[in-house]
């Protein structure tokens, strides 16, 4: 065998690391670059899909060389994206956004995600590898539009696919330029032009032609139910990441103060946009007002009387069961100010006391408004929990430090995500353990994408060799 020489692996890497190094000093000449933006859907497919044959013939360290580029160059944009958002929406806060587009960035997997399988034996060696589905077409939502583009794109393309984004129409300027920059990134890795790709000036037709397109391997849709539906239907295997309701559950073992911050925190959190954040609270009646008492100390701001309750329904749910849109992802203070109430600069989350159907409680607000529900005891708060979760097998989280109550409530309510004794987002790693993502593909079952989940799985078997034992 031939020696390895110290020197000679030393300058294999270096050379690897080139295009990297010296791209990075050059980025003002990739302004004439692909930027990955394309009116037509059809051209845009036809281009990721050559893209995607080139990242083909590449190898698994291109392709952590392209997701760290995109890292590292994201990094710089933060501010500028979750600005844009904000700016286009309407919707959240940039401090936030802020947060949720670090997150993205530094805490989605890339190719060390990708672990094969073994089965060895008498007979054998058989491998479990895991493949490139192609070209994905991913379908983004208006809450989280930036970090679902970021997240995708890391997790699809280490898993070698390209990707065609279909923006939402009310997100897609910096969508778009969340594409573009990502664009940049790859080029200064030396990677395909066109390997994420995204449509310009989206529309539902334009979906369409993404969705049904011969040329699409996988769909995979973030967004509400009529979204999951449209890709379930499709006729393509698809990935749905849906609506979720989030419920907590307090019980009378739980550290109030504690849970009373993390309630608020994670119910406040870009205004409550994120579908894992708590929407509905139901504690348990001996320590309701305890906690309602700690909640005001971190920031909610509670609606006592019936009347102002009414007016707050009529203003956020003036159509039964249909939430205003105007009012999605707002301030606290700015809602407030609608029905007549000046609040303090520190409030970041309404709160008050209703009955268990009510329109607060049965539907998905995101909204800085938690309805608050008293229950007699943990039996019948977790009963209320699983019905008003609605089997979306979402985000649930429980406050409590009985060991019975917590596997009792995860067992029964069967969601993706479950925080016990945190605020929602912990459950996203924010202050909790594990890895990040913005697509929870509960519906279809994928749970928290990374890259392994767009890939295919494939056996491999050699029959009679490497059985070195
Ligand atoms: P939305 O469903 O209005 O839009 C999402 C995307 O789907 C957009 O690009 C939109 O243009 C497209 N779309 C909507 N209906 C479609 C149809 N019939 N056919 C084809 N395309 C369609 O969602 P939104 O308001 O942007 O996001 C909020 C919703 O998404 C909430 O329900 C939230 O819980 C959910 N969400 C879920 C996750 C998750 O990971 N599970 C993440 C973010 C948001």
């Amino acid at each position: 065998m031939e020696n390895l020489n110290i020197d000679q692996i030393v300058l294999e890497v270096m050379e690897k690391l080139k295009p990297l190094a010296a791209s990075s000093s050059n980025e003002e000449q990739l302004e004439s670059k692909s930027k990955g933006i394309y009116e037509d859907p059809e051209e845009a497919i036809e281009k990721a899909y050559l893209a995607q044959k080139e990242l083909f013939e590449m190898t698994l360290s291109d392709r952590k060389r392209i997701t760290d580029s995109i890292k590292t160059h994201l990094l710089k944009y933060v501010r500028e994206l979750s600005e844009m958002v904000v700016q286009e929406t309407g919707m959240g806060n940039v401090k936030d956004k802020i947060i949720k587009n670090t997150l993205a960035i530094e805490k989605t997997p890339s190719t060390e995600d990708l672990r094969a399988g073994v089965f060895t034996g008498d007979d054998g060696l058989t491998l479990l590898e895991l493949s490139p589905f192609g070209v994905i077409g991913a379908i983004t939502p208006s809450t989280n539009p930036t970090e679902t583009v970021i997240c995708n794109t890391i997790g699809m393309v280490a898993a070698g696919n390209s990707v065609v984004f279909s923006p939402h129409p009310g997100a897609y300027k910096a969508t778009n330029r969340c594409v573009e920059l990502i664009n940049e990134a790859i080029s200064m890795a030396k990677g395909p032009k066109n390997l994420v790709v995204t449509v310009d000036n989206p529309s539902l037709a334009k979906s369409e032609v993404v969705m049904k397109h011969k040329k699409i391997n996988l769909l995979c849709a973030t967004g509400g139910p009529a979204l999951v539906k449209a890709v379930l239907s499709s006729g393509k295997k698809a990935i749905g990441a849906g609506a979720g309701n989030p419920p907590v559950l307090v019980d009378a073992t739980a550290n109030i103060e504690k849970a009373a911050k993390d309630i608020v925190d994670g119910a406040s959190f870009d205004n409550n946009l994120p579908c894992i954040a708590e929407k509905e609270a139901i504690v348990v009646d001996s320590v309701f007002d305890y906690l309602v008492f700690n909640m005001k100390s971190h920031g909610a701001y509670e609606i006592k009387d019936r009347e102002t309750i009414d007016k707050l329904v009529a203003l956020l749910v003036p159509e039964k069961w249909k939430p205003n849109k105007k009012f999605i992802g707002k301030d606290a203070r700015e809602i407030l100010k609608a029905i007549g109430i000046d609040a303090e600069d520190h409030i970041k989350l309404i709160i008050m006391e209703v009955e268990k159907d009510h329109p607060f409680v049965i539907e998905e607000l995101m909204m800085p408004v938690l309805p608050m529900v008293r229950v007699k005891d943990v039996k019948e708060g977790i009963e209320l929990a699983v019905k008003v979760e609605h089997g979306f097998r979402h985000t649930a989280i429980c406050h409590s430090k009985d060991i019975d109550v917590l596997t009792e409530m995860g067992h029964r309510i069967q969601t993706t995500i479950f925080v016990k004794n945190g605020p929602s987002y912990a459950g996203i790693g924010v202050g909790g353990e594990g890895y990040t993502t913005f697509t929870i593909a509960g519906p279809t079952g994928e749970g928290l994408t990374s890259a392994s989940t767009f890939t295919r799985k494939r056996r491999c078997a050699l029959i009679g060799g490497f059985t070195i034992r």
